[in-house]
């Protein structure tokens, strides 16, 4: 590919180095909506996993490589044959693709993981890249820790990759210990001191041990690196990896600095950033930059009174642009269904003509119980109706009995082929009883992992959602439920983790 010299290429890793985050695996439908999401965003190169790694990651990888042929699909490889051979494997339907080898360099690695001598470890990456160069033009190679490995060593081992056919070198701040400065003066150091750096890319992959992943990504750029390597919602190991919606809207608020642009549809980025809040159970911080529920809430009257004069007096950068939703107050109970369409296209749902009127049945529902509904609401209600699962299991209503000092108990009605099935259970707590009675009635036993509710709203008629980490049979999936009764949300999201784990 030939990169225009201001132009910044965006290599997401959610799909891989994300998914590494404990507790985020995604399963394969999954990650392929991320990666339809990923690519109408604009995102250059995907790098959708590690496929020698499991089975899983490699049908994922394939799956990815498959359908999307806007971005450019990666898959991940030590520098080993049998890793290059899987990686190109899974790669193989893709239209634009690329293989990551990578190789550790530091001398705590090399020593203490490869128990490599640094001539090994220069002939091992050689040869990696020759060998990956075999089956396609697009080569990145990394040296692991290469912000903690020995300069001399570093220039060397870039300019032999080059050589033998690497078309970016990515410089991984692998354990999150640069500082921006710092890491700035490595990239620099390595333009001028690596001879052939101007036949590759040099990019970038920071992480956040520190809280600079953003910030180390920036000052690389600054210094002339031209790939940034990161996740939506800055998900990924440990402390997680450089933010996607951060670097992005920092060139774009501040090009007087940097200079750069990037192939980034801002518009589509609160929608994806939600995607992968829902699929991995990772709920976004309200404080977040750019994504969080509170990012553009302005709440001290002298900054409310500055936006309503002027909106530039306390605004960076306008809502819409990242495709902020939820300052509105949209629609109500009298709302018909066109007024419900049309707000769904502004908010960029489009649904099937089915959907829809599940989604409308649902809104007038909620329109019911609550005076107001926002962007939000329409979000959650949505999101409810679009499922790519079969519902065996269908919520008909619950009656709880709970209080101080008496034991819950709860009746639950749920319907199943047309037939109408009751329990009564009681247990630790009424989320508890609920949970028993599903399971007298579905006759499966689920073991909850996670459970985490909030509001989708404000005001006390709240839309309320409840997510769960739910293993049955084994499996474990990530469901959710709304409502604006939380016992009801918590039944709804055990019961779609059922349905899911039965679609299997
Ligand atoms: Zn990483």
């Amino acid at each position: 590919m030939t990169i225009k010299k201001d132009k910044v290429v965006i290599f997401d890793t959610t799909l891989r180095d994300g998914e590494q985050a404990p507790g985020a695996s995604m399963n394969q439908e999954e990650k392929l909506e991320i990666a339809y999401g990923l690519e109408q965003m604009g995102v250059d190169i995907i790098e959708a996993g590690f496929p020698i790694i499991s089975k899983g990651d490699f049908e994922a990888v394939r799956a990815v490589a498959k359908n999307i042929k806007g971005s450019i699909i990666c898959g991940l490889a030590r520098s080993i044959k049998k890793d290059i051979d899987a990686a190109n494997d899974a790669l193989r339907g893709a239209k634009k693709k690329r293989i990551h080898v990578f190789l550790a360099t530091s001398k705590i690695h090399m020593k203490h993981k490869l128990r490599k001598n640094p001539d090994e470890i220069l002939k091992m990456a050689v040869d990696a890249v020759k060998y990956a160069k075999t089956k396609m033009p697009d080569i990145e190679f990394s040296p692991e820790d290469a912000s903690r490995s020995e300069r001399s060593f570093l220039y060397r081992i870039l300019e032999e990759v080059i050589k033998a056919g690497a078309t970016t070198v990515n410089i991984p701040d692998t354990v999150g210990y640069s500082i921006p400065s710092e890491y700035g003066g490595l990239i620099a150091d390595i333009k001028n001191n690596v001879p052939n750096i101007n036949k590759a890319i040099i990019s970038v992959h920071c992480h956040d041990d520190l809280g600079v992943g953003v910030a180390n990504s920036l000052e690389a750029i600054r210094n002339g690196a031209r790939q940034v390597e990161c996740t939506v919602n800055g998900i990924g190991e440990r402390a997680g990896n450089a933010s996607m919606e951060e670097i992005v809207m920092a060139l774009k608020t501040r090009s007087d600095i940097y200079d750069c642009s990037t192939n980034i549809k801002t518009t589509e980025i609160c929608r994806v950033s939600r995607l992968v809040s829902k699929y991995t159970g990772f709920v976004v911080p309200p404080n977040k930059a750019i994504v969080g529920a509170n990012a553009f809430r302005h709440e001290a009257g002298i900054h409310q009174d500055g936006i309503l004069k002027e909106r530039s007096t306390y605004e960076i950068m306008r809502p819409e642009d990242v495709g902020f939703v939820g300052t509105g107050l949209v629609l109500g109970k009298h709302s018909g269904r066109h007024a419900f369409k049309e707000r769904l296209k502004i908010l960029g749902i489009n649904l099937k003509a089915s959907e829809l009127d599940n989604a409308f049945v649902r809104f007038k529902s909620i329109a019911d119980k609550k005076k107001n509904v926002f962007d939000e609401d329409l979000i959650a209600i949505v999101e409810d109706e679009v499922k790519v699962i079969e519902e065996t299991w269908h919520f008909i209503s619950l009656v709880a009995h709970s209080g101080t000092d008496i034991k819950p108990e709860v009746e639950m009605i749920l319907k199943s082929n047309g037939k109408i099935y009751r329990q009564v259970s009681s247990g630790d707590g009424p989320v508890d009883a609920c949970y028993k009675a599903i399971d007298g009635i579905t006759k499966l036993k689920g073991e909850l992992l996670d459970y985490a509710i909030h509001s989708v709203t404000r005001g006390k008629d709240a839309l309320g959602e409840v997510m769960v980490k739910v293993t049955i049979d084994k499996k474990s999936v990530i469901a959710y439920g709304t409502s604006t009764d939380i016992l009801e949300a918590s039944a709804k999201a055990y019961i779609n983790a059922v349905n899911k784990v039965l679609s299997l």
